[in-house]
């Protein structure tokens, strides 16, 4: 018998928004690296995490939720989820145990139907029900012929997830290893940067602040004695502004810290964190805002 051979590639994770891409995620590479929240749409870029095994790397994209088209910006998010799927060399669609099926779950099977490579299907959550209800939901999707693989999982509490990635690890191409081993994201500092004043902010504002918010940043200056960030925060209204920087901009203030102590410890460095906030209608029209670099 041979060896097995060593796999690498990309695993695009689907789904409607809140079924657990993000946790899923987090929970395969043991520390944080994607925001959850218990609010839809909070992975706005594209997350990419590296998953090493012995006998393959695994290229795990997280994507922004898919669901109702109709506004434009929804519309850009599941473009973005659809190019994620077409660069990727596996799909995964995620739907929830406790809400199976639902009008955007069905998108997502529409656009993974799409898709001419091989295809999982994970149902995320089963900690929410009894295992009996699993199983129809399990019966439907075998019926689809669709999957190589179905997992039911609960990425909260990391039952099968094992199994999970075993079963992506199988569906990749052979072929060494894209990254070096270390790695487990290929994103820049300065993108999760971002993303932690982003992850504060949402926090922060609870329902008030709508998801038309971006973080970039413009500056990311390294010394031998700290690291220079410079962010600016885009909202699409004046009243959205006033929120963010909060009455005598302690709101601001807030994230500021929290992100800067967060982006200490992520960095190992001293950081030296300056917020802006500024009023940019459709800012999310302009593709450079999605992917600060
Ligand atoms: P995403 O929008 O698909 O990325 O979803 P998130 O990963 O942000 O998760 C949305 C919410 O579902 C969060 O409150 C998670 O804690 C919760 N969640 C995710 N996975 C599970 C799970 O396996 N079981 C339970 N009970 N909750 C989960
Ligand atoms: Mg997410």
């Amino acid at each position: 018998m041979g060896e097995e051979p060593f796999r690498s590639g990309f695993v695009a994770l689907l789904g409607r928004p809140n079924v657990g891409k993000s946790t899923l995620l987090n929970r395969i590479l043991g520390q944080k690296i994607a925001i959850v929240s218990p609010k839809p749409q909070t992975t706005r870029n594209r997350i990419r995490g590296i998953h090493n095994l012995p006998d393959a790397q695994i290229i795990f994209v997280d994507t922004p939720g898919i669901h109702d088209p109709k506004k434009d910006l929804n519309r850009a998010m599941v473009r973005s989820a659809r190019e994620a799927a077409v660069d990727a060399d596996a799909v995964v669609l995620l739907i929830s145990a406790a809400e199976p099926w639902r009008e955007d779950d069905e998108l997502g099977l529409e656009l993974i139907r799409a898709q001419a490579k091989p295809r999982l299907l994970v149902i995320n959550k089963v900690d929410l029900v009894p295992r009996l209800e699993a199983l129809p939901i399990i019966e439907r999707a075998a019926g689809l012929e669709l999957f190589a693989e179905i997992v039911p999982l609960s990425a909260r509490t990391g039952e099968n997830v094992d199994r999970f990635v075993q079963a992506a690890a199988r569906q990749l191409p052979e072929s060494p290893a894209l990254f070096p081993p270390d790695t487990i994201t290929d994103q820049a500092e300065r993108f999760w940067a971002g993303e932690v004043v982003r992850e504060k902010l949402i926090m922060h504002t609870q329902e008030e602040l709508p998801y038309t918010t971006a973080v970039t940043v413009e500056s990311f200056e390294e010394t031998d004695k700290l690291i220079r960030i410079r962010a600016l925060i885009l909202v699409e209204r004046e009243s959205q502004k006033g929120i963010v920087i909060g009455r005598g901009g302690s709101l601001l203030k807030k994230v500021g810290t929290e992100a800067r102590r967060d982006l200490e410890s992520f960095l190992g460095s001293k950081v030296f964190l300056e917020l802006f906030v500024r009023v940019e209608k459709d800012w999310w029209r302009n593709p450079a805002s999605w992917n600060p670099s």
